[in-house]
């Protein structure tokens, strides 16, 4: 594919977990992809992953380390995008951490960490996407939030506050981009098998499973097929929704 039909997707914190889950599926759909660490610690391991990616799906991909949380990093990182794979059609902002604890032990540090990457680190690299996608009169930009963000949870008031401002960025988007013909959605995953949930003991993993309608966590390539889904030609009317997607553990 070339020209017109070659279409981009920049997918961060792809290293492992639900975004490499995203950036394998969205090249398996036809994507040139991006991938993104956080830091050069980890640049190797994606290196691998992003040359597995291309041998399997025959498609282009490129490696980007970049804290989001930092504005310039995220600027930076989405003119690499443009320059290296020629435009930016799908942005997953999926880079994010947790820094539990309850409120009476939550340091400012472990409130401020969380948000800069969860919230910020959005913010920054939609700021620099839209730019791109607006000149492009086409885009999707694609955020993952948590059932945390909606329902809150013990001991992740950082996280939930995080999560709950990523759908807030979201819904302004929406209405802000649409015009431009940019699509802004949220995703709102339940308990996914990665090394985020391998945190916690396998007592809790038994109590939170045994509340999931399913019974059981769900895998980063379920969040991927959603997050598919909604960079497709399918989903080109679906604009500013947050949809959930945690086995049952909402209802
Ligand atoms: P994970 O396995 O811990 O992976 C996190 C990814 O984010 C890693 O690739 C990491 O990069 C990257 N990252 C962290 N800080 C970054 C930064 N400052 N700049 C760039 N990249 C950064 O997490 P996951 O479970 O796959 O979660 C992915 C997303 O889904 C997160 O936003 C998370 O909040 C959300 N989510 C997860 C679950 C779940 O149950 N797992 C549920 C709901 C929502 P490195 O490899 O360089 O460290």
């Amino acid at each position: 594919m070339e020209g017109e039909s070659r279409r981009v997707a920049l997918v961060t914190g792809s290293g492992r977990g639900i975004g490499l889950a995203c950036a394998e599926e969205l090249a398996r759909r036809g994507f040139d992809v991006c991938l993104n660490c956080s830091h050069e610690g980890s640049l190797e391991r994606t290196r691998k992953e992003a040359e597995r990616i291309a041998q399997e799906s025959g498609r282009r991909t490129h490696v980007v380390v970049a804290d989001v949380a930092a504005p310039d990093a995220a600027r930076a990182m989405v003119d690499e995008v443009v320059s290296e794979l020629g435009r930016l059609d799908v942005l997953v902002n999926n880079a994010g951490i947790t820094r539990d604890g309850l409120i009476a032990r939550m340091s400012t540090e472990d409130f401020d960490a969380v948000i800069d990457v969860n919230l910020k680190g959005t913010f920054n690299c939609c700021k620099a996407a839209a730019k791109v996608m607006m000149k492009q009169r086409c885009g999707r930009i694609i955020n993952m939030s948590s059932v945390v963000g909606v329902f809150g949870n013990a001991g992740q008031a950082n996280y939930a506050a995080s999560k709950a401002g990523v759908i807030g960025i979201t819904r302004s988007l929406a209405k802000e981009l649409g015009r431009r013909n940019i699509t802004v959605n949220a995703v709102a995953p339940g308990f996914i098998s990665t090394d985020m949930t391998d945190a916690l003991t396998p007592e809790q993993q038994e109590a939170i499973s045994s509340r999931i309608g399913l019974g059981r966590f769900g895998a980063p390539e379920d969040v991927a097929h959603l997050v598919g889904f909604l960079a497709g030609p399918d989903a080109s009317y679906i604009t500013g929704q947050v949809i959930d997607i945690d086995g049952g553990l909402t209802i």
